[in-house]
């Protein structure tokens, strides 16, 4: 069952390898690791994401940098990775690679992240991954069936078939999704598939063989069995997202106070979340919560500013985009079998709880 599915998404994502596992965050964790990432290494990524990225570079063994993203698409910003590549990093003269100027600590691979369904400016991290010599392991945990337009290979590329490899969540709230936790592993990689293999299965190439240390990491093979069964319908669901987008593109295109989310001209996201951008979020937030309608905050406190990763070396007003950013954001309700109706009092709601005053961003 779990060879089955594994074939049938790696199909989907047009890759040569799947490996099934038991979440995103392993999924992520392996990638790095199968990859080349090693002990003392820093790996590159965004603050605006889900802990389990960070997570995931650290239980490899590598430290954390953030860089600052685009302030439309907010995904990892090819300009800000440059300049952390060029001004906190340098060349060590022994070993002809980058490391970091703070602690010497070789810098091997970049995880951009495909926040809210929507793909990361992939052929300029790429163009800047190969200058470098950095592996590129996508966040793909959001972002199942989206696809960009790559000016390079004048082609369609899906989410998870651009970088090294990809790791994917099949948590049950993600746009693929398990009735428990499952993620996977996407790559072209012969190599790096074989070793996400051992890894997730106690380091074994066969049985009570074990070539390396690993780890409980499989894919349930129920979780695979339920996979299979949705897979065909996610191409219909995330079209439907689509729809819902489009419906609250369209009310909130001509509001003076809600910025909605920004679609570059080359991606074709899948919309896993709706995120707007409005002055005094606490209040209309409240509002909506009155009315009745949930919203989320993906995510409130970045994680160079949460505890966890206060000793990243990021302090406040290091991440000047990400932190206006993420006291901005709302994400409105979006599933694919929200009705027209429902969805018409959702946006009623949220024109009220705006208003129109020519108020200041919070
Ligand atoms: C969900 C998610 C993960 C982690 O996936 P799990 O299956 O919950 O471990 C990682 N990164 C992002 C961006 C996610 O949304």
């Amino acid at each position: 069952m779990v060879e089955s599915f594994e074939q049938r998404f790696a199909t989907y994502c047009g890759v040569g390898h799947c490996v099934g596992v038991s979440s995103g965050t392993d999924a992520l964790r392996f990638a790095l690791m199968a990859a080349g990432v090693a002990r003392g290494d820093t790996v590159i990524t965004v603050s605006n994401t889900f802990i389990a990225t960070a997570e995931a570079i650290c239980q490899a063994g590598a430290a954390p940098a953030f860089v600052d993203v685009d302030a439309r698409t907010l995904t990892l910003d090819p300009e800000q990775l440059r300049h952390f590549l060029e001004s906190a990093c340098t060349r060590d003269p022994y070993t002809g690679r980058r490391v970091t100027r703070q602690s010497w600590s070789p810098v091997s691979a970049i995880v951009p992240v495909h926040l809210f369904g929507q793909m990361a400016n992939m052929d300029e991290i790429l163009a800047i991954a190969a200058e470098h010599d950095l592996f590129v392991i996508e966040d793909a945990c959001q972002a199942h069936g989206a696809a960009y337009f790559s000016d390079r290979r004048q082609q369609w590329c899906m989410a998870g078939a651009m970088g090294d490899a990809a790791a994917f969540s099949f948590y049950p709230g993600k746009n693929l999704g398990g009735c428990g936790e499952a993620g996977a592993i996407t790559t072209n990689n012969a190599r790096v598939a074989d070793r996400c293999r051992m890894l997730r299965n106690h380091g074994q190439s066969r049985k009570y063989v074990h070539d390396v240390e690993g780890y409980n990491g499989r894919l349930d093979a129920i979780q695979a069995g339920i996979l299979d069964v949705k897979l065909p319908h996610l191409s219909t669901w995330n079209e439907r997202r689509r729809n819902v987008a489009a419906r609250y593109d369209a009310a909130f295109a001509d509001h003076p106070l809600i910025v909605g989310p920004h679609t570059a001209g080359r991606s074709a996201p899948v919309f896993h979340l709706y995120v707007v951008r409005v002055p005094q979020r606490e209040s209309v937030q409240m509002r909506l919560a009155d009315a009745g309608i949930e919203t989320g905050i993906h995510y409130p406190i970045p994680l160079h500013r949460t505890a966890a990763y206060a000793h990243a070396g990021f302090p406040a007003g290091d991440l000047a985009v990400t932190e206006e950013a993420a006291a901005q954001i709302l994400s409105l309700p979006i599933f694919p079998t929200l009705s027209q109706d429902d969805q018409a009092h959702v946006i009623e709601r949220v024109l009220e709880a705006v208003g129109t005053a020519p108020l200041e961003f919070a």
